[in-house]
């Protein structure tokens, strides 16, 4: 079982069946195929099978009742909405009990949707015995990664936060205060902080609402202890285009007008330095818009240091679809400890969060 995209309903270019070569080739036998999920050609051909043959359903997300959420019109009232979402517990719960039924064993590998409370991700796993629910390879290896980083780590330990916003980010920084050594923060939540400092930053990225948690999380670093490390300077844009005109000033001094879009060379050379000197790191977020070749130069330092500190024998999480895209555009895949495949889910449960799909299974 599994989904394809974000169907609503069911929605032939997000079938699975462009998805059976390739099983069957990695697998190296046939794959039988069911064009529905809960109605007779599923049941049939999975109370048919026979042992050592495999059968896919088609994408358990052509199904509202997979995700949960009720379809409603517009104009309903609440107390519409809240009958609406009961029914729909109902609903998926039903659908997880049948699918239970088409087999003994329960083996979730999804870790990309483990934060998803899916039928098929989390609720099927109440109709499995204990002995008989378990994480397939893929999801025991997601989690060892970040139980290692989280709770096994040897010091220094070094989080490196980017990206575009800070407020998707707070309860993971909050959380990592308790638990790094040097937290570095780079990239369009940069701004935030600089301005929250009285730092100047022209047109720069900034989230007005969140200057005076940018505060709070710079005191709780020093109560902590541990060593932020912000850009000291910027490469500037006049407009947002790779083909902008482009200056470096320090990063609380961007002129009026002016965008940050990546850090400049002294923050690579001491972020670089940093890094390269820990013997764990954590990762999440791009330095800067690594988008626009002109403005990828500190992303790519920053893969590269890491992947410098790995070969001398530090341990290395990257996380996130931007950091992840980041060292595959540098070959550097296989230079680092582990990449996961994972973004929301990888935040949530670096956050400190339950994912249901993992507690689903594990129980706690
Ligand atoms: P996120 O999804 O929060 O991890 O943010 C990733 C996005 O942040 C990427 O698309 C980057 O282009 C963008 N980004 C990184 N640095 C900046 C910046 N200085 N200004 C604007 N956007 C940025």
């Amino acid at each position: 079982m599994s989904h394809l995209g974000r169907p609503e309903g069911r929605m032939e270019k997000y079938s699975l069946k462009p998805v059976l070569p390739v099983l069957e080739k990695h697998l190296g036998k046939k794959v039988l195929f069911a064009d529905d999920c809960l109605g007779e050609t599923a049941v049939n051909m999975s109370a048919a099978l026979k042992p050592g043959e495999v059968l896919l359903l088609e994408n358990v997300r052509f199904y509202p009742e997979e995700e949960g959420k009720p379809v409603l019109p517009e104009n309903v009232t609440d107390e519409e909405k809240k009958a609406a979402k009961a029914a729909m517990k109902v609903k998926q719960k039903e659908m997880a009990k049948k699918l239970s039924g088409y087999a003994e064993v329960y083996v979730n590998d999804a870790f990309g949707t483990a934060h998803r409370a899916h039928a098929t991700t989390a609720v099927m796993a109440d109709y499995f015995p204990a002995e008989n629910k378990m994480f397939g390879f893929l999801i025991n290896s997601e989690l060892a990664a970040m139980d290692k980083v989280l709770n096994n780590s040897q010091r220094p330990f070094t989080a490196i936060m980017g990206g575009a916003k800070v407020s998707d980010k707070i309860m993971l920084i909050e959380n990592l205060l308790n638990r790094v050594d040097n937290l570095i923060i780079g990239g369009g939540m940069t701004y935030t902080f600089i301005k929250a400092m009285g730092g100047k930053i022209g047109k720069s990225l900034c989230e007005e609402d969140k200057l005076d948690l940018a505060l709070q999380l710079i005191e709780k670093a020093k109560e902590k202890k541990v060593n932020l490390y912000l850009p000291v300077d910027s490469l500037n844009a006049d407009k947002f285009d790779n083909e902008a005109n482009t200056s470096i000033t320090a990063a609380d001094a961007v002129e009026d007008g002016w965008l940050g879009l990546d850090i400049a060379e002294k923050t690579i050379e001491k972020f670089s330095s940093v890094i390269e000197s820990s013997k764990t790191i954590l990762w999440n977020g791009p330095m800067g818009v690594f988008e626009m070749e002109k403005f990828s130069k500190g992303t790519t330092a920053v893969a590269k240091a890491i992947a410098a500190a790995t070969a001398k024998g530090a341990y290395s999480l990257i996380g996130g679809g931007d950091s992840v895209a980041a060292i595959n555009k540098n070959g550097l895949a296989d230079k680092v400890s582990y990449v996961s495949t994972g973004g929301g889910a990888m935040l949530e449960y670096m956050e400190g969060k339950k994912l249901p799909g993992i507690t689903a299974i594990r129980g706690e």
